[in-house]
């Protein structure tokens, strides 16, 4: 047989020998893989070749799996890396998974998957659909372990031969773009599943690859008496996220990092940060998210925005697609919500709260029991329960929500240039005509400027003659407790904010830092008067602003 293979387009095409119903198969095609030995096995049909590493040769699957084919011709397994398995796989020396929805095979695996996963009594099984390729989990008592990776195809067929072949409750139509739910009888398992039923939810997803990425998580319901597969091999928790935690890098204090951990470690709750547009509130919470996924890889991520800012390869990244104002944004985030609420997530990004729906969905999440992330425009760390209810007075009266167990913490965040160290120009130098003498004036009234420095127009060849070398998150973190509460709802936000800012243990208002740092030489009171806020006449006896 004249086999040729054509790299990734072999990938939607019929298998070799099928017929066009996806009855018969050629004489010289493979016995279908088992489903967790697809990634580790590269197959050349042509010359009978397969290729495994050295522990998947050994595996009792492979072993049965090559007995079976042994029977039909003679065949060579041949040990090799895993890495070169991989670029074998990539050439197209695979077994070939159709998207025909007729394709026997590809049911097959869908099948297997679901067997196999009951065989380990999970709870749930996620398929991610990443553009570059398909990550299967599993989730058993609460974990998270990761099953197989797969190609983007093979997984997009897999999910397809799922909905499209084998539930039997769902929409008429697979659509791309749509949230679906499906179900699935137990019926179509073999009786030693013990399985009732499967539930699916299934839909786009942002995706790090050229082809659409989309999920599906799959619910396992069983028949009472199901009792998990003994002797299975060991799965581990999915890969952590390379890098390390740069909070500190970015500019937050090791005070405020031990703040951040805490929320970090609260199993419930949500966190808002605030902060305008382009003060970096995404990037720290991008740092959270990712910190959280190399402390807890076992811990399902689900994400909903509007739109995507930050690509996070460790989690389930949902997105709008069909609204097309801010009511149906609105409702669609609502209906997502409570879709990523059915994967069993552990933690939940949800950006960000621009109106009452969104707001309402953060705090059911909370709620529900969930750690749940979220952004707001507000000044302050104080204001962000001001700028909820304000979006609706009645659903979202403060008295509703002002809860430390639904509101764990909130933060404020500001971006400010740090100035370059080799350019940066002294008050002494007499060469400021271009600040002006209200701002001078104010700032006699703070402190002396003999280490007050400002930003060269035009820079150095070390800052790339930018004149600043970076940039600054100055941050506030509150850490909610019924005290802070009790204000809130008792005395209004000025007082809770006073009252929490006197504690000992309280970050100094962002201004204040602000104005410290400039003080230190290391901000230009230009560039805290742009980002942050007017710097005053300090009246005499007085101590703090803002
Ligand atoms: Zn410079």
């Amino acid at each position: 047989m004249d086999f040729k293979l054509s790299p990734r387009k072999a990938l939607i095409e019929p298998p070799d020998g099928f017929v066009a119903n996806g009855i018969a198969r050629s004489a010289h095609s493979f016995d279908p893989l088992p489903i967790r030995l697809l990634d580790k096995v590269a197959i050349d049909e042509s010359q009978k070749v397969i290729y495994t590493d050295k522990r998947t040769s050994g595996h009792p699957y492979f072993l049965s799996w090559i007995a079976r084919n042994k029977r039909r011709a003679e065949i060579e397994v041949q040990i090799c890396e895993i890495a070169h398995i991989a670029t074998l796989r990539e050439q197209g020396f695979t077994q070939k998974l159709s998207m025909e929805k007729s394709d026997l095979m590809v049911r097959s695996y869908a099948v297997d998957l679901i067997a196999t996963a009951g065989k380990y009594g999970a709870s749930d099984i996620h398929l991610m659909m990443r553009g570059t390729h398909t990550d299967i989990q599993f989730e058993i008592q609460s974990k998270l372990y990761q099953f197989a990776t797969l190609f983007h195809a093979e997984g997009n067929a897999i999910a397809r031969a799922i909905f499209q072949g084998i539930a039997q409750t769902k929409a008429a139509m697979f659509e791309e773009l749509a949230y679906q739910n499906a179900q699935i009888s137990g019926s179509e398992f073999p009786p030693e599943c013990r399985l009732a039923s499967c539930r699916i939810f299934r839909g786009p997803a942002f995706s790090l690859g050229a082809d659409g990425g989309s999920f599906m998580t799959i619910r396992l319901q069983y028949l009472s008496g199901h009792q998990k597969e003994a002797g299975l091999p060991a799965l581990s928790f999915p890969p952590r996220p390379a890098g390390k935690f740069a909070l500190k890098e970015m500019g937050y204090s090791a005070d405020q990092i031990e703040k951040i951990d805490l929320l970090m470690n609260s199993p419930s709750g949500v966190v808002v940060i605030s902060g305008p547009t382009g003060s970096g509130k995404t990037s720290t919470l991008f740092q959270i998210l990712q910190e959280l996924a190399r402390i807890r890889p076992y811990c399902r991520q689900v994400c909903v925005e509007d739109p995507v800012e930050n690509p996070m390869a460790w989690a389930v990244q949902m997105v709008i697609t069909n609204a097309k104002n801010d009511e149906e944004v609105g409702i669609e985030f609502a209906n997502l919500v409570r879709g990523a609420l059915r994967m069993a997530p552990k933690t939940l990004f949800l950006g960000e709260i621009r109106g009452p729906a969104v707001a309402m969905s953060v705090i059911e999440a909370a709620l529900t029991g969930h750690q749940a992330w979220s952004t707001i425009h507000a000044p302050c760390p104080f204001t962000i329960v001001d700028r909820m209810e304000l979006m609706d007075q009645v659903l979202l009266a403060r008295k509703c929500f002002c809860d430390a167990e639904i509101i764990r913490g909130l933060i404020a965040q500001r971006l400010v240039p740090k100035l370059c160290e080799h350019c940066k120009t002294s008050f002494a130098d007499g060469q400021n005509n271009n600040i002006s003498s209200r701002l001078i004036k104010a700032l006699r009234s703070r402190g002396s400027l003999e280490n007050v420095f400002l930003f060269k127009e035009g820079g150095c060849e070390k800052c790339n003659f930018t004149g600043s070398s970076g940039r600054f998150a100055i941050a506030e973190v509150v850490v909610c407790d019924e005290e802070l509460m009790a204000d809130f709802i008792n005395h209004g936000t000025s007082v809770a904010r006073k009252n929490y800012r006197a504690r000992l243990d309280a970050d100094l208002p962002i201004f204040d830092q602000a104005l410290e740092k400039v003080f230190s030489g290391l901000i230009d009171p230009r560039a805290v008067e742009e980002a942050i806020g007017r710097i005053s006449l300090l009246p005499k006896d007085a101590t703090s602003s803002i």
